[in-house]
């Protein structure tokens, strides 16, 4: 029998810091240097986030993994079950220098930073250690842009959670309600159904609709409008959900709503409809983008079809025109394409899906309808 870290078995966080210093390895470093955030999570289980004091995980190459924390902070990382993941751990207690530990359980002085180090350890780091680094991001994105089994399973735990939020949209959403008020009500929901946090909720209501990331107003919502709710948040296994759905209440004011929605879903299908190994990224993101310009919508769908997901709400792969990467079994990510009529209002259809061994199966099972609110 062997320890759990939230969700995951030690067996297999041991198994990732091996698999990251091979990774290391054949990107021409000599250790990766992680600080708090969803990297230190991927690679020991461990939570919690970046202060002035230094924290970091140094996984050399062909070494003794050593995590340096401030010894005050130490408490907070009595949890992970260092001796049985073969990490050391260096305390530190003020007046020291812990980028002295750092550097001591280096072997080589080229190394891999984390993209979300604050710049306050990175530069200090780049002056005492090495100047030799490069970000670690690209290395580990070698490892988890592919989810196994039990990061499936909390994705799609957490799509079922906010399938289960956009189910009651009819409790909250009705004219005479300000976006606000409707949006507090969905953020009580999303952790009433399962999550730790509502990480983001979105509810565009008419003319708000035409701007993708407008989060919430005091615009009061009025019959006719089209509304676009995009919400999400991690479970407690830290992975996270991300869904956007769209209602009318009542007829909708603007006359091509229904036909223009139409399009819509038909690019989304044909998104997720094109996923399968060996796929590219891009090929993705072209599905829905031809659909949606050969109707005459191409200036109106300004993002990208979709992002990776996984312990981040954004990270790799992303699914845009130039990326060539093929999909394997066990990329999960979001394919959401929009159209956005500026002034008037918008609409984006958004599921999380990951690919299978033979095609693709979607964590997200709301109907993907215009759905018609009371008035
Ligand atoms: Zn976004
Ligand atoms: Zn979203
Ligand atoms: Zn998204």
């Amino acid at each position: 029998m062997s320890t759990h870290v939230g969700p995951v078995d030690v067996d297999a966080l041991r198994a990732r810091l091996d698999r990251a210093a091979a990774a290391a390895a054949i990107a021409g470093v000599d250790a990766l240097l992680i600080a708090p955030g969803s990297d230190l999570r991927y690679l020991i289980g461990a939570g919690g986030t970046s202060f002035e004091r230094l924290t970091c995980l140094v996984v050399p190459v062909g070494g003794v993994p050593v995590l340096v924390v401030p010894k005050l902070e130490h408490p907070g990382y009595a949890d992970i079950p260092t001796d049985e993941l073969g990490v050391d751990v260096a305390t530190w207690v003020d007046g020291e220098d812990p980028y002295a530990l750092v550097k001591r359980a280096l072997k080589g002085n080229r190394t891999a930073v984390s993209d979300m180090m604050p710049a306050l350890h990175a530069l200090r780091l780049r002056d005492a250690v090495s100047a030799d680094q490069v970000l670690a991001g690209p290395v580990l994105r070698e490892l988890r842009m592919r989810k196994d089994d039990t990061e499936v399973a909390a994705l799609r735990k957490a799509g079922a959670a906010i399938d289960r939020v956009h189910a009651r949209m009819a409790e909250w959403l009705r004219p005479g309600r300000t976006e606000a008020e409707v949006g507090a009500d969905i953020a009580a929901a999303i952790v009433a159904e399962g999550h730790v946090a509502a990480e983001f909720v979105i509810v565009a209501s008419g003319p708000n609709g035409a701007s993708p990331h407008h989060d919430l107003s005091d615009r009061v919502i009025e019959a006719g409008d089209v509304v676009v709710v995009d919400i999400g948040g991690p479970v407690a296994e830290g992975y996270n959900s991300d869904s956007t759905r769209n209602y009318v209440l009542g007829e909708p004011r603007d006359a091509d709503v229904w036909q223009t929605y139409a399009v819509l879903r038909a690019a989304q299908q044909a998104a997720v409809d094109a996923v399968r190994p060996g796929v590219t990224c891009e090929a993705v993101d072209a599905a829905a983008r031809d659909i949606i310009s050969d109707a005459g919508f191409g200036e109106y769908f300004v993002h990208r079809t979709g992002h990776g997901i996984g312990l981040d709400v954004h990270e790799d792969p992303y699914i845009v025109g130039g990326n060539d990467l093929p999909l394997e079994p066990g990329m999960a990510f979001s394919v959401e394409p929009g159209i956005y009529l500026p002034g008037r209002w918008g609409a984006r259809i958004e599921d999380i899906v990951i690919a299978t061994a033979d095609g693709v199966e979607s964590v997200n099972n709301r109907p993907h309808e215009l759905v018609v609110l009371p008035t």
